[in-house]
């Protein structure tokens, strides 16, 4: 079986280390190069809890793709260094399979542009969870036959920002099918905040508390009942699945697929 060569940046990262054990046991995928600024010199099995790998992490991303002549390129490190990783990969023939978020529009223009002039596709998906992308694709299915409805999103303590990008994209998506955007009823609020966040004529409830790791809700009601769709992230290891989907997808692309949601027959 021939496998598809990976060159894994950001290798030493949280993602990084999770999704490069999961490519590490994917039999049709071989990691031939790992970049990071730092843990330079570990090997990246060792460093996954695995057998050596024979593949150190390395900090010059062009003197790894010269030496090892990957077909791809996972990227989860920090949006300045994704497309400046990414311009590097196709310039060099390299797919890019972007993982990385906060990543703008323009730079997705130019990343597209670059990889149409060399014919190279590209993935750039902010959302690797298959179970999320599918709740956000149900949600908004469902946001045709019951206009009104709410979104609750639990999150662990450190999460900085509120609402969370998932729930934002969630009330985007589900506006896009009500016409009329209803907002919620004013209630009269004995304590501020008390009936969340207005977002495109939705409700937006954020819940931090330490225990949960990602976890969304879409409450929908309608005459008489409600219907709740939910997703729950359990661990890093939720992202693999979507990952390896666009791992295999990307050399059969030319240009950029942004977001998940577009490699999937929904
Ligand atoms: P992290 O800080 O743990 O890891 C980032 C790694 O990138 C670090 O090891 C850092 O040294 C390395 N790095 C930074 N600049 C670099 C460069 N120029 N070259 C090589 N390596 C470099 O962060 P994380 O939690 O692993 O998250 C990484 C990114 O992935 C973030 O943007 C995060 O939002 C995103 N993310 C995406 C998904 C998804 O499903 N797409 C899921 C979770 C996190």
């Amino acid at each position: 079986m021939t496998t598809i060569r990976v060159v894994v940046t950001g290798a030493a990262g949280r993602m990084g280390r999770e999704m490069t054990k999961g490519l590490l046991q994917a039999g049709d995928i071989e990691v031939v190069g790992a970049v990071d600024r730092v843990a330079v010199g570990t090997d990246i099995g060792t460093l996954n809890g695995l057998q050596p790998h024979g593949v150190p992490i390395n900090d010059d991303l062009a003197a790894v793709i010269k030496t090892t002549r990957p077909q791809v390129m996972v990227d989860f490190t920090v949006a300045a260094a994704a497309l400046a990783n990414a311009r590097l990969a196709v310039e060099q023939g390299v797919s890019p399979v972007i993982g990385t978020t906060g990543i703008s529009l323009e730079q997705l223009d130019e990343l597209h542009q670059l990889c149409e002039a060399r014919q190279v596709g590209a993935v750039v998906a902010p959302n690797f969870s298959l179970g999320a992308v599918l709740m956000m694709h149900f949600a908004r299915q469902a946001a045709r036959y019951f206009p009104r409805a709410e979104i609750i999103e639990m999150h662990h303590e450190q999460k900085i920002d509120a609402p969370s990008g998932t729930a934002l994209k969630t009330a985007e998506l589900m506006a896009e099918e009500i016409e009329t955007a209803l907002a919620p009823p004013a209630a009269e609020e004995k304590v501020a905040g008390a009936r969340g966040a207005t977002y495109r004529g939705l409700a937006v409830h954020s819940i931090r508390l330490p225990g949960a790791v990602a976890h969304q809700e879409v409450i929908f009601g309608g005459q008489g009942q409600l219907l709740t769709i939910r997703h729950d992230t359990i661990s890093r290891e939720a992202f693999l699945p979507g990952l390896l989907l666009a791992v295999r997808r990307v050399l059969h692309l030319k240009g950029v697929v942004y977001g998940l949601e577009n490699l999937l027959e929904l």
